[in-house]
């Protein structure tokens, strides 16, 4: 029920982790602090499980370059049905 509850919340929120290649010095802070185990850093490449991801926050506000940040999802049907 619990989980139930999280999904429906995850999607009235509709957001996304997104991650800034160009200011992650790949520290792993984000990585310690996430409770689902989202994110890994392969070789030095920080990537996330979208599919995991509770949208929680914690790696944004860990994160001490701010290379994290939770951005409104792409609509999911766009005009030319793609
Ligand atoms: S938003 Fe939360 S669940 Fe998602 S990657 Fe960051 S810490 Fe993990
Ligand atoms: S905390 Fe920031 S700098 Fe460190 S690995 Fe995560 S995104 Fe990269």
């Amino acid at each position: 029920m619990l989980k139930l509850l999280n999904r429906q919340n995850h999607r009235q929120h509709d957001k996304r982790l997104v991650i800034d290649h160009d200011l992650c010095f790949s520290c792993g802070a984000c990585v310690a602090v996430c409770p689902p185990d989202s994110l890994f850093l392969l070789d030095i490449h920080l990537t996330v499980d979208h599919n995991t991801c509770t949208r929680c926050d914690r790696c944004v506000a860990m994160c001490p370059v701010h290379a994290l940040s939770l951005v409104p999802e792409e609509p999911l049907h766009h005009e030319n049905g793609v």
